[in-house]
């Protein structure tokens, strides 16, 4: 018997059951790695161990520093919380500078130590391949969900809300955008489909010479290998790599992502053309998020190194200063469209007894997932007991990336997130030079009532 099931003992689902079980109540955490056959056991493609909250690349939880950081304020704010995966990775410390790099065994090992040590937790190592009909469930199954769950999730979703790949189009901070050389314009100045203005897009415009020099260093640009579980994959016809379309020929980009038709140049004008000039070729943004501090560059995705994208992004009128909240890439990811499915409190809208947690919802590295984990074992908790629920304010790191993920950002172009400061509500009358501190500032002060307000609450 326990109050709670969560399914997939990663990052997430450890410290749900972390922050469900401090609280007082029975969970049951099922894991399929080192479960026996019968139980179907089963690997991932990624982890190497049976250890519960193995991290299975990089061995940091990236930027301590919560004075200048988005995700450092992250770990600030986990820290507040009792966060089990912070206070592990404390344990596990290895000297990394200003960021939290940790020993990736001894970490595992302190996270399960700890769990199993828990009277209130009880780990199975099991694969569970459906979603359970009734009763409070997290699912945190990872960005490696078991085949078997993923199936299960799709007939309750939809085919269309759980994607298995993410082809990350590079989304740029809108105040780093240069507007005296782009400007807003939707093709043939039409509305989007759903509302919009006719000025939804920011153009970049390039004339032959620039166009030639950026397809010649798409062609040359040092590019990441597909790992070989990431080969046969289907999202090419979908999803083509910028480069790979350059590769077709000179004009095969002119006739698809940088199309230049229906585009007036009003920094290029006229007598002849006087609303201004259709450049050779036009690199489109498109907004994505609500608070409109971050676009996406439309059709983008590459499997280019970070580095080379950033200098050849760089090359592109306008974005002579890009920065960049993302990077694009290509990889296997199973995901949800979470605007779409998840209600604010990260249940399923058709089912409501189950919430997600972790990379699946759409967050995007170790110190997120934990942190949506943590949430959700709040959100869960709350409810069992009968409690409102009062989520973050949107300010902090958690409730920006809560936000972002239950319905501030672009359903269309849902792509998995790291936490970064174009996801918080824009401090437009800071200076740059001072915003980063503005952010964490205004970010401690309103995450500190929140928590207040909540510690006054008897439990
Ligand atoms: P996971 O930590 O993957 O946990 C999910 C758990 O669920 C796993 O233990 C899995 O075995 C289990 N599971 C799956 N299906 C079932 C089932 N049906 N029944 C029972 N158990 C199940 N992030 C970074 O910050 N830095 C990196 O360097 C980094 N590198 C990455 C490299 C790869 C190849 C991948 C895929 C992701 C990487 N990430 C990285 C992204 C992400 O941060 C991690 O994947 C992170 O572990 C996600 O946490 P999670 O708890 O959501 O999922």
């Amino acid at each position: 018997t326990h109050d709670v099931h969560i399914i997939g003992g990663g990052l997430a689902g450890s410290e749900a059951a972390w922050q469900l079980a401090k609280r007082g109540f029975q969970v049951r955490l099922s894991e399929m790695r080192g479960a026996p056959a019968d139980k179907g056991g089963e690997m991932t493609a990624a982890h190497q161990t049976d250890g519960l909250a193995e991290m299975v690349c990089s061995n940091s939880f990236r930027s301590d520093d919560h004075e200048r950081n988005a995700v450092g304020l992250l770990h600030h704010e986990m820290r507040r919380l009792d966060s089990l995966i912070m206070r592990a990775g404390e344990k596990a410390r290895v000297p990394a500078g200003s960021a939290m790099a940790v020993d990736r065994d001894v970490f595992s090992q302190e996270v399960e130590r700890e769990l199993q040590a828990h009277p209130n937790i009880t780990i199975v190592r099991e694969r569970i391949d459906t979603l359970p009909d009734s009763g409070p469930t997290i699912v945190a199954t990872g960005p490696l969900t078991a085949a078997s769950l993923a199936d299960s999730i799709v007939k309750a979703t939809g085919q269309d809300r759980l994607a298995f790949f993410d082809a990350i189009a590079p989304i740029v901070h809108r105040d780093s955008i240069d507007m005296d050389i782009c400007w807003f314009q939707s093709r043939w100045d039409k509305p989007s489909a759903g509302g919009g203005s006719g000025n939804d897009y920011i153009n970049c415009a390039m004339d032959k010479q620039q166009y030639a020099a950026f397809h010649q260093g798409l062609l040359d640009a040092e590019k990441t290998e597909f790992k070989e579980w990431e080969e046969n994959t289907p999202y090419f016809e979908a999803c083509m790599p910028i480069e790979v379309m350059a590769s077709r020929g000179i004009d095969t980009l002119r006739y698809g992502p940088m199309k230049p038709v229906g585009l007036d140049n009003p920094h290029d004008r006229t007598p002849e053309f006087p609303q201004g000039r259709w450049a050779h070729a036009v690199v489109q943004l498109r907004q994505d998020n609500k608070l409109g501090t971050l676009w996406n560059m439309v059709g983008f995705q590459t499997k280019m190194k970070y580095g080379a994208q950033v200098e050849l992004f760089r090359t592109i009128p306008g974005l002579q200063n890009a920065e960049f909240a993302r990077l694009g890439g290509m990889h296997r990811n199973t995901f949800l469209n979470s605007p779409l499915v998840l209600d604010r409190q990260m249940r399923l809208k058709d089912a409501p007894h189950i919430r997600f947690a972790g990379q699946i919802t759409g967050c995007e590295g170790y110190v997120e997932s934990a942190s949506v984990g943590l949430l959700t074992g709040m959100m869960t908790a709350a409810q069992i007991a009968g409690e409102d629920w009062t989520p973050p304010p949107a300010t902090s790191a958690m409730g920006a990336l809560l936000s972002h993920i239950t319905g501030d950002a672009e359903a269309d172009t849902y792509q998995p997130m790291n936490v970064n400061f174009g996801l918080f509500p824009p401090m437009h009358d800071v200076k740059k030079k001072q915003r980063k501190e503005a952010y964490t500032d205004r970010g401690k002060t309103e995450f500190g009532k929140w928590l207040n307000a909540l510690e006054a609450v008897p439990a």
